[in-house]
């Protein structure tokens, strides 16, 4: 089983096909190597053995053309002056092809037809040349016509066999298979020490990208290194880099939400018991009790309906882009929480620029403005002021909720759009706060692409500062 994996993995690994790929480029090259010049070198004996033929063969033509007729006779006198000559053998035939002179005396043909296709060729008045390279070496015939005022009166035909330029042509193919192997054996040596270089490269990355899927987020992969590789692992690194913030955040986040609900869960659970538990409870005390219990229920809903809303933004639900007038969610908000001020002794101003039209969805700009302004009031002192201004600026929106409240220390101002995290956890939880009330606000606005920031000062005040995009004239005539 194992073994078939490993085999069926090999047979489908890079390495492998690499290495096919290569092979088949190297046995492309080297029979491209190994025929080319050799045709080549081939084709250029044939050319020089025919030039040499052909030119003996001329020469013993031209000494013949005296004649009106040949006769055995005739050619022994037309051949006597002329040098020894360079070939294997010389036949001399008339126009009929009869053979008038052989210098092979050994196996002379002289007396019989000799009617061979370089010779019916050379008798028909064409010059013939044939070659042929076997075993070795190189057999070649040339055949000219011997011609007498336009007239073929015979044929000369010359053989040759030329095992030195042969012998020479053998030690080039040999030479070539010799240089051809080391070649292929380099090649085979280099390329499989940088096919399993590179097999164990990517084997690194493939073992860090099954690490991280296992859930090893700590793990990065080191590879040494400049090219595309090493930039794969880096790329690589920093996204595991990202998976593990991501996921130590999630994880955070499962652990502050779990302890957030457990807290109005225990103090369910602990008054159903005393209700339960004690026979002798009042009905006073009963009642009261399931006041308690109906504000933990409405703690509970609080917090699910606040992380219901962190859900749909994280999915990125679709944004409105609708035109809504801040100014009238604005006055309406402050209408609502004025009891809420009043509770809480705090005087609640507005400033608002008229004419400021937002284009998002209206209950987005409701949810922006109801966290700030339900903080500005909870985080204030008796006696203290909200204000909450708007106006637009370079195609924007600007919300803003000052108060005059405890304010922010400042190292923990970074951190106050993170989700659960509260600078006065009692006074948050006692004012009904959740903790998730900013990142909502943070994530919303940049649903948009605004943003939200802050200015504290501790024991004089914050300022909350959203924006939104506006929207403009064109989008109203469209
Ligand atoms: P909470 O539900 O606790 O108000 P938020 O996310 O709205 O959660 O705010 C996070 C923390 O930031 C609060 O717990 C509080 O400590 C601080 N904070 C927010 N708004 C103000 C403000 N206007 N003045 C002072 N502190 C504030």
């Amino acid at each position: 089983m194992a073994k078939n994996k490993t085999w069926s993995s090999w047979k489908n690994s890079l390495q492998l096909r690499l290495t096919l790929g290569y092979a088949l480029l190297i046995a492309v090259l080297l029979l491209l190597m190994n025929t080319y010049p050799l045709l080549m070198s081939q084709n250029l004996m044939f050319r020089s053995q025919q030039t040499a033929l052909e030119n003996q063969a001329l020469l013993i033509a031209n000494s013949l053309t005296t004649a009106d007729s040949l006769t055995p006779e005739t050619v022994e006198q037309a051949l006597g002056p002329l040098d020894e000559l360079d070939v294997q053998r010389l036949l001399i035939t008339d126009e009929a092809g009869l053979v008038l002179y052989d210098s092979d005396q050994a196996d002379s043909s002289a007396g019989r037809y000799a009617l061979t296709g370089a010779v019916v060729s050379a008798l028909e008045g064409n010059n013939a040349f044939f070659g042929r390279y076997d075993g070795g070496s190189f057999t070649s015939s040339a055949a000219l016509p011997v011609m007498t005022r336009n007239t073929v009166v015979g044929a000369v035909c010359l053989f040759n066999e030329d095992a030195a330029q042969g012998a020479l042509l053998q030690q080039l193919q040999g030479n070539l298979r010799l240089i051809s192997l080391v070649v292929c054996l380099a090649v085979l040596v280099l390329f499989a020490a940088f096919s399993n270089l590179l097999a164990r490269r990517v084997g690194v990355l493939l073992g860090g990208i099954r690490r991280v899927r296992a859930g090893e987020y700590t793990h990065r992969v080191t590879m040494k290194g400049h090219d595309e590789l090493v930039q794969l692992a880096e790329e690589f690194n920093q996204l595991t880099g990202r998976l593990q913030a991501t996921e130590a955040r999630r994880r955070r986040f499962v652990s502050d939400a779990s302890h957030e609900l457990k807290t109005p869960l225990a103090s369910i659970r602990l008054l159903t018991d005393s209700i339960l538990q004690d026979e002798t409870i009042d009905r006073a005390t009963t009642r009261e009790f399931v006041g308690d219990i109906g504000q933990a229920a409405d703690r509970l809903i609080h917090i699910s309906e606040s992380l219901l809303s962190l859900n749909r933004l994280d999915e990125g639900r679709t944004v409105g882009r609708e035109p809504v007038a801040v100014n009238a969610q604005a006055e309406k908000l402050c209408r609502l929480l004025s009891p809420l001020a009043e509770e809480a002794g705090v005087r609640l101003e507005t400033a608002l620029e008229p004419d400021c039209v937002a284009r998002c969805g209206e209950e987005d700009v409701n949810q922006i403005l109801r966290n700030l302004i339900e903080n500005a009031i909870k985080y204030n002192s008796p006696g203290g002021h909200v204000l909450v201004s708007t106006h637009c600026q370079g195609g924007q929106v600007v919300l803003e909720v000052a108060d005059s409240g405890v304010g922010i220390p400042e190292e923990d101002l970074p951190r106050i759009f993170e989700r659960f995290y509260r600078v006065d956890k009692a006074r948050s939880r006692a004012a009904g706060g959740t903790g998730l009330g900013l990142s909502i606000v943070l994530d919303t606005v940049r649903l948009y692409d605004g943003d939200v920031t802050v200015q504290s000062t501790l024991g004089e005040g914050s300022c909350f500062t959203a924006t939104l995009p506006a929207w403009t004239q064109e989008e109203g005539e469209a």
